[in-house]
């Protein structure tokens, strides 16, 4: 990718684990020293806080006030990147490199006024050409913004992959490098199944989906905005060689989408919920005002079944969500269908510890067969499925947790390995 690059713009992310320490950070700027003295003068670095420092600060800002405005709020989470640029500016000057540190007012990333899930609206570049035509480094805080009040936004937690993207996106970079504590995207989550692989290359398409559907390693926000403007990212590991493995999200060529495996990743997602609603009348109506109602509650919902129930006395609906909105989920389902006069009686339950499993991939669309396969894996190894959703490129069934990882390691097995 660097060799390609040409004279355009790189923006490199470095994580909370990458800037976890003085000595990482020192680490960090003799790569990026080096990169300078070979004749690379166009890069911009973007840093999260050091990890674990946003966790700090997100538990001294509920101490002082659990209902924390959210101006106050993200004005305290916001506190731990601007420690990492300065440390990351004064080391890059140690080695030489001249340097120059922005917070994001003092650059100008511009977002709405939706505190802790801002949205960047624009980003002012000048600044990051200035530097580079007098020889410096920029190094920009991740994760933060300023709103039309100048007060400091945040883009919701991991969000500092989101500000590399779009600042790449804002420059037309080469590409967006992710820097990281693993190689890259793998076909499953390393962790849980051992003979996992690394992509190379990944689509846009399949990337999101595996964000989104539990794959922990890029904030979906970002592969989103990567997509939108097709940014090519490359997500490489900070603590191996710079010649490392790596994997490059981009846009398929339509030759390379039909080239593309049939399933390129498995991902689990652990923390899934389900809520069953016995009992609901006949009519459909009813079901449009119960989603309404949870909307209503911003709460998102995923898998949805619906179905007579055997001895016709109305309708069951079940649908799962994030484990952590089950509780306030039932609670005002509860309260609002006694007070409707067709909602009296219907019961509400909720069961936790549930997983997604799911297979992505683009080969998908052409290739018939994949549920099939998919059912008979899990059956022949006595894993009952709950739920099934689908769409195009990926299949996802509901699972109990307990057997989410065997799940994985036999679907990889099946449709990866094989
Ligand atoms: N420091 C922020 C967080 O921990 C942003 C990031 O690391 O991407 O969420
Ligand atoms: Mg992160």
């Amino acid at each position: 990718m660097y060799a390609t690059a040409g004279d355009r713009p790189i923006v490199q992310k470095y994580g909370g684990t990458s800037v976890g320490s003085v000595e990482r950070i020192r680490n960090i700027a003799r790569r990026v020293a080096a990169q300078v003295a070979e004749g690379r003068k166009k890069i911009a670095i973007v840093v999260s806080a050091m990890s674990g420092e946003t966790n700090r600060l997100v538990e001294l800002v509920m101490q002082a006030n659990p209902d924390a405005t959210g101006r106050n709020y993200d004005m305290a989470i916001a506190a731990g990147e601007q420690v990492s640029v300065a440390l990351m500016a004064a080391a890059l000057e140690r080695e030489g490199v001249a340097a120059k540190g922005f917070l994001a007012y003092q650059l100008g990333i511009y977002t709405d006024n939706f505190h802790a899930k801002a949205r960047i609206k624009s980003i002012n570049t000048a600044s990051l050409f200035e530097c580079w035509e007098k020889g410096e480094i920029p190094v920009i805080a991740g994760f933060q913004g300023v709103n039309e009040y100048n007060d400091i936004t945040t883009l919701g937690r991991g969000g500092s992959d989101t500000s590399a993207v779009a600042i790449a996106v804002a420059l037309n970079a080469a590409f967006c490098e992710i820097n990281t504590d693993v190689d890259g995207m793998f076909t499953a989550d390393p962790r849980v199944v051992q003979n996992a692989k690394l992509l190379s290359f990944q689509d846009f398409e399949v990337a999101l989906e595996m964000a989104s559907l539990g794959s922990k390693v890029l904030h979906s926000r970002c592969v989103e905005l990567g997509a939108k403007y097709k940014m090519p990212l490359t997500v490489r590991n900070t603590f191996k060689p710079d010649d490392h493995d790596r994997t490059v999200i981009m846009s398929f060529t339509e030759k390379q989408r039909l080239e593309a495996p049939v399933v390129s990743g498995i991902t689990v997602d652990k923390k899934v919920a389900r809520i069953t609603l016995d009992g609901l009348p006949t009519d459909n109506a009813f079901m449009a005002d119960v989603f309404k109602k949870i909307a209503e509650l911003g709460v998102n919902v995923d898998v949805i079944v619906h179905n007579k129930l055997n001895d016709e006395s109305g309708f069951r609906l079940g649908f799962t969500l994030h484990e952590d909105e089950a509780e306030k989920t039932v609670k005002s389902l509860s309260a609002w269908t006694e007070s409707q006069a067709a909602g009296k009686g219907i019961q509400i339950c909720a069961e936790g510890k549930l997983a997604k499993v799911s297979a992505v991939g683009l080969g998908m669309q052409s290739h018939p067969g994949v549920a099939s396969k998919c059912f008979e894996v899990l059956v022949a190894n006595n894993i009952a499925i709950k739920m099934v959703s689908t769409s195009e490129i990926k299949i996802s069934c509901v699972v109990d947790s307990s057997v989410a990882d065997e799940a994985a390691r036999v679907l990889h097995d099946a449709f990866i390995i094989d």
